[in-house]
């Protein structure tokens, strides 16, 4: 394989940094008030306010008509249709160069493969719904959420006990979903419940994926969850209560929800892996600065071996990650099977921006723990990586099973 980016994928990531710093960056500062702190960004329940979801509809917008928006949607869908190669190196870009999370930049220029974008999940719409959204979904003026897990089923979501019941031309729909990202703001939600008991009992299906309109009767975010010492979070809880569904919005087909549920799931881990690469760097960029001003004992702290340790480590931690997202990338755009793979770089990576993170703060000393520097948020966000998308425990469920079922190669 060629490890060299392709000159135009590295073109296109060199527009999009362009584009932040010369649209999204001069919003910031002219807002820097309302984004400054948690305290002015959301409202006493954690949620955004307002004006800070208007500037970020303004930011999608403005992604989309610049063509970053939609970048690695499917062509069919509206979408730029780049590939998990492109993908991998332009989040590793986005996060190298900007850092934790910015609520106008991350998953606002470019949204999360599964979770608020044009996700590969809508190719399997039914075409007059297709018809009728897909515009303001790659737009950027409308959001989805991807309702899944529950209180009581997250690894194993066979246990989920939202059901659906046919009534007529029509399904009901009752129970509830947690932990939903982008569910406090999406206009769409991809909702998954029990249509066959008994073969979801007997885990051979049993589960059906709907489009829902969050704005029916009997759909409610009834909150946010606050993760890690945050105010808020972007991870809500939804209430579902005689929700009526029309027959002709359920998504792939009926009973086969899960495996609906697995497209698009490359995409979702190379994504998450390069934004750890990316921000596992910037990390790094922040340490050499760090060790090679601060003075102790009357030297640079980097002239002292444990310091260069650390720093050399972090080093060894992000080639190894970034040279694995890159080889699983060309693996899957060249056709072959990356069931392992994939659940690799996941646990890799983002078990390496946890060590990475953790060795950046100890190299800042004090000032690593300051919001300032904003070292522990990255160090916040590793630690929540660990868990969505598949845990640290099931990926390497992933791993053994198929290591187990023959496929060794490495
Ligand atoms: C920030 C964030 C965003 C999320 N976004 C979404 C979203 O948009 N949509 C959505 O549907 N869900 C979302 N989730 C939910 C996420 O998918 C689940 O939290 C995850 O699948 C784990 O489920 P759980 O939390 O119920 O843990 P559990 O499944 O209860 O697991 C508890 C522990 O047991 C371990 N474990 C479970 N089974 C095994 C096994 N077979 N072998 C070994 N260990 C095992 C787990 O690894 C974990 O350590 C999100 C979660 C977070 C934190």
């Amino acid at each position: 394989m060629n490890f060299e980016i392709p000159a135009d994928t590295r073109d296109i990531a060199d527009g999009l940094i362009s584009f932040i710093d010369r649209f999204v960056v001069p919003l910031e500062n002219a807002h820097s008030d309302l984004l400054a702190t948690e305290r002015t960004r959301t409202d006493e329940r954690g949620i955004l306010v307002p004006a800070v979801r208007d500037l970020q509809r303004t930011v999608r917008k403005a992604s989309a008509d610049a063509g970053f928006y939609t970048l690695f949607g499917d062509p069919s869908l509206g979408g730029g249709g780049l590939g998990e190669g492109a993908l991998a190196h332009i989040q590793e870009r986005l996060n190298h160069t900007y850092g934790p999370p910015r609520t106008l930049i991350h998953e606002v220029v470019i949204p999360s493969v599964f979770t608020n974008g044009a996700t590969p999940l809508l190719l399997e719409l039914q075409p007059h719904l297709r018809d009728r959204h897909i515009a303001a979904i790659v737009s950027g003026e409308s959001t989805l959420c991807f309702g899944l897990s529950e209180a009581g089923a997250g690894s194993d979501p066979q246990r989920m006990r939202t059901t659906a019941v046919k009534d007529g031309d029509e399904w009901v729909i009752n129970g509830s979903k947690q932990w939903i990202t982008n569910a406090a703001y999406a206009d769409f939600c991809i909702l998954f419940a029990i249509t066959d008991p008994e073969a979801a009992r007997a885990r051979r299906g049993g589960i059906t994926a709907f489009f829902v309109d969050t704005r029916s009767e009997g759909f409610e975010c009834t909150g946010i969850i606050p993760l890690l010492g945050q105010a808020g979070s972007n991870v809500g809880i939804v209430s579902i209560d005689e929700l009526r569904v029309p027959d002709d919005h359920i998504i792939g087909t009926p009973n086969r929800g899960l495996t609906l549920a697995l497209l698009g799931i490359s995409k979702g881990r190379l994504s998450m892996s390069g934004m750890c690469v990316g921000l596992a760097q910037w990390a790094l960029d922040l340490s050499l600065d760090y060790a090679q001003q601060r003075e102790t004992f009357d030297v640079p702290i980097a002239q002292h071996q444990m310091i260069q340790a650390k720093l050399a480590e972090m080093a060894i931690d992000i080639y190894a990650a970034k040279s694995a997202v890159a080889r699983t990338a060309w693996m899957v755009e060249s056709g072959q099977p990356t069931r392992k793979e994939t659940s690799i770089v996941k646990a890799l990576t983002t078990e390496m921006l946890g060590r990475v993170t953790d060795s950046a703060i100890q190299i800042h000393g004090a000032m690593g723990l300051t919001n300032e520097l904003r070292i522990e948020e990255a160090w916040r966000l590793a630690r929540i990586v660990r868990i969505p998308d598949g845990t640290a425990e099931i990926q390497r469920r992933a791993i053994a099973l198929q290591l187990l079922r023959g496929d060794a190669a490495l």
